[in-house]
């Protein structure tokens, strides 16, 4: 099995180190990722400055743009060969709800989904690498019983997986979620520079609003590591006779028997 392995807070950070370490006994593993810090970054694709790959001595390849970056060139150009499974992680910090939209390490898994490729996106929940080691025994055991199972190389998929901060032995199983939601964001944060001008900081995400039974909130409140399947059309079906009603309000020409 050929995985490529991606992240979001650059190529040396301790979880894509951790998550090389637990996939290179069992599967041909290739890093590519980002240079630098790129959380937050979305499926952003570079296109006003030229990308330039480069390789560290332990033989992670980086690249100077976003999670979507390496992956789309590493898909399209850079190997000589179609991985059978994308991984990016593990994050620095929970990606749950509404942070899906936002995260750089969903960023990366949904461009390998985009192309068709079976993607796992994995997150620590808390935000200072503890019990990391956990987090990649967990995310081995995964890759490795599907793989066992014969569930990669079918039709692509895309899982977004949260592993509590946890040692082994206070550990939940895996429990399959929908996504909760968060509150909206702090307020952004205002310093003076040395300049005198006013220098925004992008304030913090905001509470879980929506961490009810059965949410990836509420599973790894409770010790259980997260997995929910994320699909890429945003359509609002609930809502689409609410806006076919509207639209005719609005007197505009809906669909074909408009
Ligand atoms: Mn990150």
């Amino acid at each position: 099995m050929k995985i490529l392995i991606c992240n979001d807070d650059g190529y040396q950070a301790p979880g894509i180190v951790a998550l090389y370490e637990a996939l290179k006994d069992f599967a041909q593993v290739e890093v590519v990722a980002p240079e630098h810090n790129n959380s937050a970054k979305s499926n952003a694709l570079t296109l006003n400055t030229p990308l330039y790959v480069a390789k560290a001595a332990n033989g992670f390849r980086y690249v100077n743009g976003t999670p979507a970056d390496c992956v789309h060139i590493a898909l399209t150009g850079l190997l000589d060969y179609r991985p059978d499974l994308v991984v990016s992680g593990i994050n620095n910090g929970a990606n749950m709800g509404d942070d899906t939209i936002y995260s750089g390490t969903v960023g990366a898994a949904m461009e390998g989904y985009l192309f068709g490729v079976p993607a796992i996106a994995f997150s620590q929940v808390e935000r200072n690498w503890q019990h990391l080691d956990v987090a990649a025994q967990k995310a081995r055991e995964l890759v490795q019983q599907m793989a066992q199972q014969n569930l990669i190389g079918q039709a692509p998929w895309l899982l977004n997986v949260n592993i509590p901060s946890l040692a082994l032995d206070q550990m939940g199983h895996m429990k399959l979620c929908r996504l909760g939601r968060r509150h909206a964001a702090e307020p952004v944060i205002t310093q003076p520079n040395p300049r005198g001008e006013t220098m925004y900081w992008i304030g913090a995400a905001g509470q879980a609003k929506d961490d009810a039974e059965g949410t990836d909130f509420h599973a790894t409140a409770q010790g259980h590591m997260s997995m929910t399947p994320l699909k890429i059309d945003l359509t609002d079906y609930a809502h689409l006779n609410y806006w076919s009603q509207t639209v005719t309000k609005l007197q505009m020409v809906i669909g074909s028997a408009g």
